[in-house]
């Protein structure tokens, strides 16, 4: 029997990079929290190892096929019901008993469960920046409409977040897009960092040969294969500018993208007079994990105190297109607005997926979102509707793209 003083958390994503560092935090904190649900998609191994090790009351498979294994895999095990399906998704993620959804499916695909912990008014940690990238005003908007709570836990948002004042961190955790913006608050900018991943310096004229290993071979941070070769195009960059943007109730104008290659501090908000706050740390995901759980509170993480003796330099420069198309076409959809930003998301997943199986080169990413921007027509709606359907279009453009191209070949 659960003790009800502690909170129930969800964890959609259980089996990746965030949701095994959420499981670290949880489990230091067992008087605070517990595990109602995990989720994963096919790895049925890894998947039976943490509900050994972890025991929540639910383990959900979105893929059915997978489920059926892990019935199988655990069938000794008594207390923890096994479901498969999209749609246990967005039971676990709404069911009453739970307080707290740690959103950490990568992809597009992780929209409807955390729409579904929106509408059900839950705390939500946001690690899937692709679900507000492409459906931003309509998450917002449900967010506020049934007295959800958001929470950033992609390191750079977190620590703008911390870098707020905290009567407005209050306002913004549930009133989304209706509030008067951080400048009501003194802040003049918001400066993005982001360490510009592993070929910031590499020779332009050699990108054509970078392969899959080089471009998951992140200098700093340990992540999941798409957001590693999102960093490497920094096309992750400019998802976290358009997330910053729904987040924070501000232009992109407003935010400024800096090269900072020690990944020490994490962002920062520059104030009208003259104040610049960054928050620092380790590049360890367990610290802005930990701040959300706990916020307003804080607890442990586990993560290191930072030495700064150790540290030593902190370096910055400015982030150069031409090297990164992929922040120009961010830049694009935030502009044209309305259902861009779902089909620039979509055609990067696919783009991508596609150079992790080497069927593209690195530079063909950037060329074959450009192509779709160009192609695929957004609406200006934030119809859910439209956007799964802009989504849809784009992808079928690019696997187009992609089809054409193995036949030249
Ligand atoms: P991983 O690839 O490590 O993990 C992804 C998780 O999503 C796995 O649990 C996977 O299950 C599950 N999943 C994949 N496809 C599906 C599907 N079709 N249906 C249901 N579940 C699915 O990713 P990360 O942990 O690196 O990233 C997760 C999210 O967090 C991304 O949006 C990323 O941008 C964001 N993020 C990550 C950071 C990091 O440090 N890793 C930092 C900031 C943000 P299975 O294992 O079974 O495939």
């Amino acid at each position: 029997m659960r003790d009800a003083s502690t909170k129930a958390v969800t964890i959609l994503g259980a089996t990746g990079s965030i949701g095994l560092n959420t499981l670290d935090v949880l489990f230091r904190h067992a008087d605070r929290f517990h595990l109602y649900a995990i989720t994963a998609n096919t790895q049925v191994e890894k998947m039976a190892e943490i509900c050994r090790t972890y025991r929540p009351e639910i383990a959900v498979m979105a893929d059915t096929a997978s489920a059926e294994q892990l019935k199988e895999l655990l069938q000794n095990e008594k207390g923890i019901s096994i479901l498969g399906g999209s749609e246990a998704l967005n039971e676990v993620a709404s069911a009453e008993s739970v307080d707290i959804v740690m959103a950490a499916i990568v992809g597009a695909v992780g929209l409807m469960p955390t729409l579904s912990a929106a509408r059900a008014g839950k705390r939500i940690l946001l690690a899937n920046k692709e679900a507000l990238v492409m459906a931003g005003h309509l998450f917002m908007t449900e967010v506020e409409q049934h007295n959800a709570e958001l929470l950033p836990i992609d390191s750079e948002h977190n620590a703008i977040f911390q870098c707020l004042e905290s009567g407005y961190q209050h306002e913004l955790t549930r009133n989304g897009l209706n509030n008067k913006g951080p400048k009501s608050k003194g802040v003049t900018k918001i400066l993005l960092t982001g360490s510009g991943g592993p070929f910031r310096e590499y020779p332009l004229d050699k990108f054509d040969e970078i392969t899959p290993e080089q471009a998951i071979a992140h200098p700093n941070w340990s992540m999941g294969p798409k957001i590693s070769v999102d960093s490497a195009t920094m096309m992750n960059k400019g998802l976290e500018l358009i997330e910053a943007c729904w987040l924070f109730n501000v232009q992109h104008e407003d935010v400024e993208i800096v090269l900072h290659k020690q990944s020490i501090i994490h962002s920062m908000v520059a104030y009208n007079d003259g104040s610049v706050l960054a928050q620092m740390g380790n590049p360890d995901m367990r610290t802005p994990i930990a701040n959300a759980l706990g916020w307003p509170e804080r607890i442990a993480s586990g993560v290191e105190p930072l030495d700064l003796f150790k540290v030593c330099q902190l370096n910055f420069e400015k982030a150069d297109e031409n090297r990164f198309p992929c922040l120009r076409l961010a830049r694009q959809a935030i502009q044209q607005g309305g259902t861009s930003m779902a089909i620039l998301n979509a055609a990067n997943e696919v783009a991508v997926q596609a150079f992790l199986q080497s069927q593209i080169t690195f530079t063909r990413i950037a060329e074959l979102i450009e192509l779709t921007m160009k192609h695929v027509a957004h609406q200006q709606t934030d119809s859910l509707q439209q956007i799964l359907a802009d989504d849809q279009a784009a992808r079928k453009f690019v696997n187009h793209q992609l089809s054409v191209m193995s036949v030249e070949v």
